[in-house]
């Protein structure tokens, strides 16, 4: 291994480390601003990474409702949380069905009467390799992005004002990243239109994402100068980030005590079925930044991107 990776690899076992010790410090009271009623919604929280948050946050002693497209295997990961004792509900949801999604809401809305907390965490990848899962591209852009952006449409106007604030919280990835040394868009004027908060619109992020999907449709992605590894999910992704800023800019407004801060997150490369298991970190440890951004207090924080507990440049 090279000297820069060798280091590269220490610093991130370090920080690992350094989470692993985090997690063990309690929130203290005043830290503390949830409690039982606070509800949290988890997308795709059957399995993997989205069932780890749920555990986590209900261990931290929110209610939590698990959601899962197949509403027997949410059923069945419930019942194996409910055994830890916490406080747990399980509904069907499918971010791509829309009857699912406002079926979901009028549950909520009479069962709960609003949310605190939404994690949007389902998402797909279909590529093993490094390439573009052509055959599944249109797929995944709409889970990991229309999916998302479904979600929180909806679930905007069901989250409850609070002083703490409601908070929004999107599994992303690195590979979006649109200004990374690696694997980026090559159109710097296009990158530059999707940084600036001045310019970027839903419309904009909308355009790219479908002229990304009609060139590879068309068979021309690969000269399009599209993010050279998982290419699908990487523009995915990329889209989720975006879209988290400008959610975030449009939701700045609001006035104490209806605040909804929403933020993105990397969860690391993790043993999941995602990655055939084949990732380097736990389901438990990057389920950790999620759980902490759902969880911030006296921190205002919003439109930004993390990675172990630190925030990146998107
Ligand atoms: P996973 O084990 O494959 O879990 C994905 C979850 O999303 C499953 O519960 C799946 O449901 C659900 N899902 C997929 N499409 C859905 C839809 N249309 N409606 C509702 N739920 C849907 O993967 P994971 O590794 O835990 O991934 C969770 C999130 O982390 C994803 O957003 C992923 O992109 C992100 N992420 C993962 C890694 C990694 O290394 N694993 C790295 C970076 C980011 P079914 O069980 O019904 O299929």
């Amino acid at each position: 291994m090279s000297g820069k990776k060798e280091r590269n690899k220490e610093r991130r076992e370090k920080r690992l480390q350094e989470i692993s010790l985090l997690r063990t410090i309690p929130y203290s009271d005043h830290q503390r601003w949830w409690s039982q009623e606070t509800v949290a919604v988890v997308t795709g929280a059957n399995r993997g990474i989205g069932f780890e948050i749920a555990r986590q946050l209900a261990g931290h002693g929110l209610t939590v409702i698990l959601t899962s497209r197949n509403i027997s295997v949410g059923i069945e990961a419930t019942k194996a949380l409910q055994e830890g004792g916490f406080s747990y509900d399980v509904h069907q949801l499918d971010i791509l069905d829309g009857e699912s999604i406002s079926a979901f809401v009028e549950w909520i809305k009479q069962k709960y009467g609003g949310i605190d907390i939404l994690v949007n965490n389902a998402g797909v990848n279909y590529n093993l390799g490094f390439d573009n899962s052509v055959e599944f591209a249109r797929q995944v852009v709409d889970t990991n992005y229309y999916g998302t952006k479904n979600m929180i449409k909806a679930m905007i106007p069901v989250m409850k004002p609070s002083a703490a604030g409601a908070r929004i919280v999107n599994i992303s990835s690195r590979l979006g990243r649109l200004n990374g040394r690696r694997n980026r868009i090559q159109d710097a004027t296009l990158r530059e239109k999707l940084t600036n908060l001045e310019i970027l619109s839903e419309e904009l992020i909308d355009r790219t994402v479908s002229s990304f999907l009609q060139q590879v449709e068309d068979e021309t992605w690969q000269s399009g100068g599209w993010p050279q590894t998982f290419t699908d999910y990487s523009v995915s992704k990329l889209a989720v980030n975006a879209y988290t800023r400008l959610v975030a800019k449009e939701l700045c407004d609001r006035p104490q005590g209806e605040k909804i801060y929403i933020n993105c997150y990397c969860p690391g490369w993790v043993k999941t079925a995602m990655t055939g298991w084949a990732g380097n970190i736990s389901p438990e440890v990057a389920a950790d930044t999620g759980v902490w951004l759902a969880l911030l207090s006296d921190q205002a924080i919003t439109g930004k991107f993390f990675a172990e507990r630190r925030e990146i440049n998107f």
